[in-house]
């Protein structure tokens, strides 16, 4: 069974994509921390200057990279870059800064489309990201598209940032990042974010997390 997550950026897609996997014991995969790993590549390549990305070298590295996943200690989920965990790396505003634009090139979406498809061989999973239930598996059991107002998203993310210690990033940055995020990933041109017809909406501006699961949790009983 696969279980589809789509939605804006901090809506909430990974909090219970993670929890409905762990109560189903089903597989996690979080594509957006496989596209952050390729801006990563980019950004230690010295491939963006100015905010503009030399996109031919990256492609160049493209072969050579081998994304993957393990779990932490407290059973977290690490993000493999050739073997090196770059969860924490991965998560900064120098990155957000840049993925969308590394997201939008037709390579890396067909390498990384290509890898979440065979990840999805015989094995149920959890999936979220931008295509999932449009592009990826576009024949996903169940499709849960997400959504929270920008001020909630962005306080939020703010929060996260904090506890990561970064003390420099203001609200206004966050929430100007995210809004930015969105629109490329709607504008895109390959595999736009935008809901599956068959996807079934959750805001989760007001709610808790815990209804945010139990509605989930729900609905993939329900397909089961
Ligand atoms: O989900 P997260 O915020 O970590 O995703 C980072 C970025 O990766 C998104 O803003 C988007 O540009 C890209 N992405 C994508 N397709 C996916 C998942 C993420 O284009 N399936």
């Amino acid at each position: 069974m696969i279980i589809a997550i789509d939605g804006f950026s901090s809506t909430g897609k990974s909090t219970v994509a993670k929890r409905l996997a762990a109560a189903l014991d089903f597989i996690y995969v979080d594509t957006g921390a496989m596209y952050r790993m390729v801006a990563l590549t980019a950004v230690r390549n010295g491939l963006v200057k100015d905010g503009v990305l030399h996109e031919s070298a990256l492609l160049d590295l493209l072969p050579g990279l081998t994304l993957g996943f393990s779990r932490g200690e407290h059973g977290e989920n690490l993000a493999v870059l050739n073997g090196e965990i770059v969860e924490a790396d991965i998560r900064s505003m120098e990155i957000n800064r840049i993925v969308s634009r590394v997201s939008s090139i037709p390579a890396v979406r067909r390498q990384l489309v290509a890898q979440q498809q065979r990840m999805g061989l015989g094995q149920s999973l959890v999936m979220d990201g931008r295509d999932i239930g449009t592009v990826v598996f576009p024949h996903a059991e169940l499709k849960i598209f997400m959504t929270a107002d920008a001020d909630i998203r962005a306080g939020r993310r703010l929060e996260e940032l904090r506890a990561k210690g970064d003390h420099l990033v203001s609200l206004q940055e966050v929430k100007s990042n995210l809004l930015q995020r969105d629109a490329e990933d709607q504008a895109r041109l390959d595999s736009p974010l935008l809901k599956a017809s068959d996807a079934r909406e959750l805001d989760n501006s007001h709610i808790s997390p815990d209804e945010v699961f139990q509605t989930a949790w729900n609905w993939a009983k329900e397909k089961m």
